[in-house]
């Protein structure tokens, strides 16, 4: 259980978990003169106790704000964790996720070892944008969705063109939009790519990288409505065109089952659907495991 806290600007910290993948995240660290916020808490209770004790060590003190960058629990689970110190801010729908669907994610990895984890709901909910103000740091919470989920928030630092995306990018893997929505994935793109002066991007998933995530991150996303649109004419189900599609390009990224998933939002939209509406993930699941030849999704939370 490898963790490295890398500081990418006076008092901002990327919190990496490597190698990423399944519930595997990234956090940050926001630190200044009197104070100290955290963005994400991890997925199961002694990673994010080991994320608690870098935060004190580097900060000082406990954080007195943590952000969720969106409601999935490996990103949230360990809210409890600092729950008591902080206030937790989200937005609204990630809030009413959360209280929805506790701690149900540990079905999908049931020999995870997630620890006591209690479900710590938002504080403070907003709907646009919210700004930050910890010591000197100026932060600007920012609504994108639907996009990775219905209620994804990127924090961005003007000031040091640093961006914590959430799962909204995820550097190296596939794309994931079962949960949210393609068409409002293309958008969220589009609006960060417009951020002035954006050079260091801390992704939910992965190592730190640079703005070209969102080069691949859209060319994923518009392939995969070619293929959606392609297999919606041809009538076959998503794990039949998943498994015809030839992934090209995006075969070196991870996760490649989330084709499947991604179909299933894909092939909703190309029908009409809005976005962010619900979809059942259970058979989305159950068609990525198909897809990897019966195999398990792997998860090294
Ligand atoms: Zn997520």
């Amino acid at each position: 259980m490898d963790s490295e806290l890398r500081p990418l600007a006076p008092g901002v910290y990327a919190y990496l978990q490597p190698p990423g993948g399944w519930c595997v995240s990234n956090a940050g660290l926001l630190t200044g003169a009197g104070s100290a916020a955290l963005i994400d808490t991890t997925a199961t209770e002694s990673r994010a106790r080991r994320l608690y004790d870098t935060a004190v060590a580097t900060a000082g003190r406990s954080p007195g704000i943590v952000v969720n960058t969106h409601h999935h629990g490996d990103h949230t689970f360990g809210n409890f964790v600092f729950a008591g110190e902080a206030t937790v801010i989200a937005h609204e729908a990630a809030r009413t996720e959360m209280a929805d669907k506790g701690t149900g994610l540990r079905r999908v990895w049931p020999d995870v070892g997630w620890g006591e984890i209690s479900v710590a709901l938002p504080d403070l909910t907003f709907t646009e944008r919210l700004s930050l103000h910890i010591g000197d740091l100026h932060a600007e919470l920012r609504y994108v969705g639907p996009a990775h989920t219905s209620n994804d928030v990127v924090v961005w630092l003007p000031e040091h063109g640093v961006l914590f995306a959430g799962d909204v990018l995820m550097a190296g893997a596939t794309p994931f939009v079962l949960m949210g929505s393609l068409s409002g994935s293309l958008q969220a793109v589009a609006a960060l790519r417009r951020l002035p002066g954006l050079h260091t991007v801390v992704c939910g998933h992965g190592p730190v990288c640079g703005p070209e995530v969102l080069d691949v991150t859209e060319g994923y996303l518009t392939w995969l409505a070619a293929v959606a649109a392609d297999g919606v004419r041809r009538g076959w189900n998503p794990l039949e065109a998943a498994r015809r599609a030839d992934l090209g390009e995006f075969a070196t990224l991870t996760e490649p089952e989330r084709l499947v998933a991604n179909l299933h939002r894909a092939y909703a939209e190309e029908r009409g659907a809005p976005r962010g509406i619900h979809l059942p993930s259970a058979p989305a699941f159950d068609e990525m495991v198909a897809y990897n030849g019966g195999r398990p999704l792997t998860c090294r939370a």
